[in-house]
């Protein structure tokens, strides 16, 4: 499994993230345009998934916690930081 970069570098990567997919992608399938927030695992880092960029999807919060509660099975809403990263 891939180490996910941390500090300053994990910010660098993210913001090229979303300044490549500044739009939600969920939404904009739904023909919603929201700006995107959060570079999401499209498969989860605990699933097996690699930390690149073709395992990358864009997502504005609300979808990120739809996803989230998808691919871990629960709908408890997650507390997430100003960086979008779960506080827990
Ligand atoms: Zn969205």
């Amino acid at each position: 499994m891939t180490d996910r970069l941390r500090g300053r570098r994990a910010v660098a990567q993210r913001l090229r993230r979303l300044r490549s997919e500044p739009l939600c992608r969920d939404c904009k399938a739904k023909g919603i345009i929201t700006a995107a927030t959060v570079p999401d695992h499209i498969v989860p880092l605990t699933q097996g998934g690699g930390d690149d960029d073709n395992n990358i999807r864009c997502l504005c919060a609300d979808c990120h916690q739809v996803r989230t509660a998808e691919q871990f099975g629960y709908r408890r809403r997650i507390e997430v930081n100003a960086d979008g990263w779960p506080c827990a």
